[in-house]
């Protein structure tokens, strides 16, 4: 035993029993011991806490990711077979008008509505069973905002069936029935690209997460790209154009992974190279033996059809991450995908003795800005990602767009991560609570008052309140000046990995 450790353990021994008679002879050493040993457990519990915090992260993070992708993948797989279903239905309604059998054409119209529906809350459920057979439980938060829209539906949107027409007869109680169903059992994966009825397409600055992005991040390029002039010309908060009004809704599609389609009355798309192309793929899907005659191409019916997009469209400006050099022909397209958000606290095993520890162990894990913020709510470690169904038809020889026939044809094969940035509103943000509470409360209020009607504990109020001085916009004027800047469109493929920390 060396001599260093034999004074360790008599201090040691006079911390613990108190005692006050010490010796004189070994008063000093004894407490330059004592000062040693404090500053060894200290040291020590600073490295167990590290050690325990670093791993509950990670293995957070991990944990938070899996059960993001799986509900995303889920739901997107939803997406896709119900897509095949509205595709297999208008080749057997094609079959019914070929037999002259309107009414029985009339009832399949009538599926394909309920569907739309259906099949994306199907969906919703079976991520939130991905979510939770990943560990990630329900969270209450999530659980009673779903609660909320469900009531909504049935009061606000049954109530006023010309601003939001039923698809079908009977659809908003069956529809918020479904909803309180799901809530019922705990939502684990928030929809975050859920579109509201209520919500707008307007692309108004405030009512995007990018703007304030752009400002945390100091992205003057954003800026660049977005409007230039209203960096330049911006004064005070009476600059903004109004808050837009709600759009008039399309109630078409469900707005929880809403599948982008529409019904239309008219003669077939395409006309017997549809046809064509329909007992082709009745045959392959061993629908029916019968052949849909080439007169039904002639016959006035109403068939479920896409209103997608291109998925290189989508790019508002030049901050697509995908380039439309990049997406194969028959891959772009936008209109149904999922993007899910999950959220996961840790563990609360840390001891509460320090207190002082634990933010700054967690603000200094490798992640997002954002995480610093949630900090204070205790570590809380959050997820988006997005997956979207892929397919394609074959026009004899090429691959052509699931949507190049107009009508809904059963093309989908398989279903991947996409980039959240690549989703069809990827910037809603519908379960990111804290932007809704800013969106729906703050932003009213600022818009009547300027800087005074910000909240100090938002973290959107607070880059609003930067924005608002003047020094910080200047500051952006000045490094776009120089002709330099490097506000060129940025590389970028489709990753491997869907998920992302952006706006959390
Ligand atoms: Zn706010």
């Amino acid at each position: 035993m060396t001599p260093s450790l034999q004074s360790h353990h008599r201090a040691y021994g006079y911390v613990m029993l108190g005692q006050s008679a010490t010796p004189a002879t070994g008063q000093s050493t004894a407490g330059q011991t004592m000062i040693f040993m404090i500053m060894a457990l200290i040291i020590l519990a600073v490295v167990i806490v590290w050690i325990f915090d670093v791993h509950t992260v990670l293995h957070l993070k991990a944990r938070t990711q899996n059960a993001g992708d799986a509900a995303a993948l889920a739901a997107a797989r939803w997406q896709g077979i119900s897509l095949n279903l509205i595709g297999d239905l208008n080749i057997l309604q094609a079959l019914a008008l070929s037999r002259g059998d309107t009414a029985a054409a009339a009832q399949i119209t009538d599926v394909q509505a309920r569907l739309c529906f259906v099949g994306p809350l199907v969906g919703l459920l079976a991520s939130q069973q991905a979510a939770k057979n990943n560990r990630v439980y329900a969270n209450p938060d999530y659980t009673a905002n779903l609660i909320a829209h469900a009531d909504l539906v049935l009061s606000y949107y049954a109530a006023d069936t010309n601003r939001f027409p039923e698809p079908y007869a009977g659809a908003w109680s069956e529809y918020s029935g479904m909803l309180a169903n799901i809530a019922g059992q705990g939502v684990a994966a928030g929809p975050d690209n859920t579109w509201y009825y209520t919500d707008s397409t307007d692309s108004h600055w405030l009512l995007s997460r990018n703007f304030y992005e752009a400002v945390a991040g100091l992205d003057w390029c954003w800026f660049y790209w977005h409007g230039l002039t209203t960096l330049q010309s911006y004064a005070d908060y009476q600059y903004w154009p109004g808050l837009p009004a709600a759009d008039p809704a399309n109630t078409h599609n469900c707005e929880v992974f809403g599948l982008g389609l529409l019904p239309f009355t008219t003669i077939l798309p395409g006309g017997a190279e549809t046809v064509a192309r329909m007992n082709r793929l009745r045959a392959e899907r061993a629908l029916s033996t019968d052949t849909i005659s080439n007169e039904v191409a002639g016959i006035t019916n109403t068939w479920y059809g896409y209103a997608w997009t291109s998925w290189s469209a989508l790019a508002p400006a030049n901050d697509f991450p995908i380039l439309p050099l990049q997406v194969k022909p028959e891959y772009d397209y936008a209109g149904a995908d999922a993007v899910i958000r999950v959220e996961a606290q840790p563990d609360s095993r840390l001891p509460a003795a320090f207190p002082s520890i634990q933010p700054f162990l967690i603000r200094s894990s490798p992640s997002a800005t954002r995480l610093t913020q949630s900090a204070a709510a205790g570590g809380t470690v959050t997820w988006t990602a997005a997956a979207k169904p892929f397919g394609y038809l074959t026009n004899d020889t090429i691959r052509v767009r699931p949507d190049a026939y107009a009508i809904v044809l059963p093309a989908f094969q398989n279903v991947r991560l996409i980039p959240v940035d690549a989703a069809t509103g990827s910037n809603i943000g519908a379960y990111d609570l804290d932007w809704r509470r800013h969106t729906q409360d703050h932003l009213p209020t600022y818009m009547q008052s300027g800087q005074a009607g910000l909240e100090a504990d938002c973290w959107y109020c607070q880059q609003l309140q930067t924005w608002e001085d003047p020094a910080f916009r200047q500051q952006g004027i000045d490094w776009l000046n120089d002709t330099n800047h490097p506000c060129i469109p940025p590389a970028g493929g489709p990753g491997e990995h869907g998920g992302t920390r952006r706006g959390h």
